[in-house]
């Protein structure tokens, strides 16, 4: 069985055709700049050189989504011969609210209920939806199967996903905690007991995404118990562009400082904090690793301001789990951060961990960054969202 896996965002798609036999990627592709100037679709396919470039006027997701499928029929670059041998297509959802728990076969009434999330992810479920209206008009017959970012995190208890907010904004608006990136903590925690080789359900672990967006998640036994976004996914760490945690009365105070409506604050805190912010370099913690070295004030207590919201997540983890068996770091500077994460482990003796330096001196391979007499192993996965997609896709179409 073949699956197409897409991950639509406003002006952008991600895709990827596996092959579940073996899972293989048959082919990865990237369409930048949709219903803009300078639309443009490169793909690639492993073991084969150079790439498939396609550079046209695509004035919505239909007209990506039909190059898509002209580049994965292609016969150097793409991954099958006939559109018929697309058995099913994974759709990444950001937003599935409180009613999706986990993935589903795509139906009216699915999209209605994604449409009535949309208020919750503004930017991202249009997106995800309009991806969806286009391969229902280019794919017509193939099932589609939505994989919902909030679903892992629905197991959390109302002791965590509850803001000391007046009960009726729960029930009048949904506005609780729902957690987001839930299908790459899925599947690092999964593989996470792979690598140990335990049962999942007897491991309590924390697990760190830490990419341009990050978030972590208590995994107590397979199941969320808490993650630090919330209704949307600026709360918790310092990321990228993205401001985290902070006290709510800034919100007012700066609105009347610097006169700002709601779309202006939302604007700051979303797209102008986070380590941009705050020292006005980059939001590439790989420029603000290099301005730190270079002795930048701004970059070095932004890199230390970030290490230590991690550490204090996994402190409090730790603690509401009553204990910690494995730490997995995972996405962009998870996988590749080899000082972040020596930083972020560092102080967390008193939990048991002990990192092993020589290890840990490792990007982007399944690795245990631990040392051998560490009471907590720290372990280093590479995310594979597009893999999870197809998994659950597989699982319901077979
Ligand atoms: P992601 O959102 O998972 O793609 O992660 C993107 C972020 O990972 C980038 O913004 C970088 O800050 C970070 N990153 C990627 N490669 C490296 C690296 N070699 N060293 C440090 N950070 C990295």
């Amino acid at each position: 069985m073949k699956i197409l896996v897409l991950n639509c965002g406003s002006s952008s798609l991600k895709y990827q055709l596996i092959d579940m036999e073996n899972e293989a990627v048959l082919c990865i592709g990237l369409v930048e700049r949709i219903g803009i100037e300078g639309s443009i679709l490169t793909q690639k396919k492993d073991g084969v050189e150079g790439k498939y470039v396609k550079e046209q006027p695509m004035k919505d997701h239909q007209d990506a989504i039909k190059l898509v499928l002209e580049g994965v029929l292609d016969s150097t670059y793409g991954g099958v011969k006939d559109m018929a041998e697309i058995d099913a297509v994974g759709h990444r959802v950001v937003h599935g609210g409180e009613k999706f728990a986990s993935s589903v076969i795509i139906t009216e009434e699915v999209e209605e209920a994604m449409r009535k999330c949309s208020e919750l992810a503004p930017l991202h479920n249009p997106a995800n939806l309009m991806g969806i209206d286009a391969i229902k008009a280019v794919l017509p017959g193939v099932p589609n199967v939505g994989v919902f970012d909030t679903a892992f995190h629905q197991t959390m208890p109302a002791s965590s996903y509850l803001y000391g907010l007046p009960h009726r904004l729960y029930t009048e608006y949904g506005v609780r905690r729902y957690g987001f990136h839930g299908t790459s903590h899925k599947y690092v925690s999964q593989r996470a007991a792979a690598m140990l080789g335990k049962d999942i359900a007897d491991l309590k672990i924390i697990t760190c995404h830490l990419g341009n967006g990050a978030s972590i998640a208590a995994v107590d036994g397979g199941k969320v118990v808490d993650t630090s976004m919330g209704l949307t996914p600026l709360e918790g760490l310092i990321m990228g562009t993205r401001c985290g945690d902070i006290d709510p009365a800034i919100i007012p105070f700066i609105m009347k400082k610097e006169n700002l409506d709601a779309d202006g604050v939302d604007k700051l805190m979303n797209k102008e904090s986070g380590v941009y912010g705050m020292t006005g370099i980059s939001s590439d913690f790989r420029d603000i690793s290099t301005a730190a070295a270079e002795g930048n004030q701004k970059a070095i207590d932004a890199l230390d301001a970030y290490h230590k919201r991690v550490k204090k997540y996994i402190g409090a983890y730790a603690a509401e789990m009553n204990g910690v068996d494995a730490i997995v770091f995972t996405a962009g500077l998870g996988e590749n951060g080899i000082e972040d994460r020596l930083a972020i482990a560092s102080n967390l003796e008193v939990l048991g961990v002990k990192m092993d330096a020589e290890a840990n001196n490792v990007r982007g391979k399944e690795t245990v960054i631990s040392a051998a007499d560490s009471k907590v192993k720290v372990l280093l996965i590479p995310t594979n969202e597009e893999l999870m997609i197809a998994r659950d896709t597989l699982e319901l179409v077979k």
